[in-house]
């Protein structure tokens, strides 16, 4: 069998498959509950334990946010979580017998979409995950490019404002730096779901808001267009659920390029597996990986 871990700030979720990647169990708890990485572990493997029958659990992928030690299985240190160079594959590894990977979450998030949820019948797809953060993860021939240092996809750190303003990563007008729930609050003084929803009852101003985002991920659409001539854009995130804000102003700044002619112009979906995305792609990736 095989198994796949999505280990959010706020979620962690386990799902338990076949083989060929069919999902017997699914269960989920409350990070804050588990404590420590010694407590997620405990807890993840009797999960495991619990529901594989007498089956043996051959491959574990665990889904984790950035920044990640991809080739030594090490949770760096997230900027959600406290936790410092946690040794996680290793951990589960030990408590649970198999074979353990640790991937980037919006990398595994894309995986997910591809196969089971927006991107599926395509082979070439960009996902970005747009939330209080910009993230992404790329499908190249119908595989998943992670690069030379497996760190490929990082679309929130796309510079689409040489002046703009100073993001956590140093760099200055990064996507994340403009587009971001994070950017919208900072430049707001308020949280950027309050303005999501005021926009949504109408109201001018947070339109404005809305919409200035909406253009920035629009040229960040651009570029990656030029960049990796993908078939179709998946937005996941929090901000994907506010679609109908967003979709026209992206599509408008899409179109806006008269470089990117209709015939090589990529398909824009809102993600479709919501906050089962990155366990679905954990799954996906202990299945190739097994
Ligand atoms: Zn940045």
């Amino acid at each position: 069998m095989l198994a796949g871990i999505d280990l959010g700030g706020t979620q962690v979720r386990v799902g338990l498959a076949r083989s060929d990647g069919q999902l017997v169990a699914s269960v989920k708890t409350r990070t804050a509950l588990l404590g420590t990485p010694q407590g997620l572990v405990e807890w993840a493997a009797a999960e495991i334990d619990r529901h594989r029958g007498r089956q043996k659990v051959r491959s574990i992928t665990i889904a984790a946010p950035g920044p990640i030690d991809i080739k030594r299985g090490v949770l760096v240190n997230p900027p959600n979580l406290p936790w410092e160079n946690v040794p996680l594959a290793a951990l589960l590894s030990r408590a649970t017998g198999a074979k353990v990977q640790l991937a980037n979450d919006a990398d595994m998030a894309g995986l997910g979409e591809f196969h089971h949820g927006a991107g599926r019948g395509t082979r070439n797809m960009v996902y970005i995950t747009w939330s209080t953060g910009v993230g992404g993860g790329l499908i190249m021939d119908g595989k998943l490019h992670r690069g030379g240092h497996g760190t490929a996809g990082e679309v929130g750190h796309m510079i689409v404002d040489p002046d703009g303003p100073l993001d956590n990563c140093g760099q200055r007008g990064c996507l994340e730096a403009m587009a971001s729930g994070t950017a919208i609050a900072r430049d707001t003084g308020r949280p950027a779901a309050e303005l999501f929803a005021e926009a949504a009852r109408g109201d001018r101003q947070a339109r404005i808001v809305v919409e200035r985002a909406a253009r920035y991920m629009g040229i960040a659409l651009i570029s990656l267009t030029n960049v990796l001539d993908p078939e179709i854009f998946v937005i996941g995130g929090g901000i994907s659920r506010s679609w109908k804000l967003v979709y026209p102003t992206m599509l408008e700044t899409l179109r806006s390029s008269p470089f990117i002619k209709p015939a090589r112009r990529p398909q824009l979906r809102r993600a479709r597996l919501g906050d089962r995305a990155g366990q679905v792609g954990a799954v996906e990736w202990a299945r190739i990986n097994q």
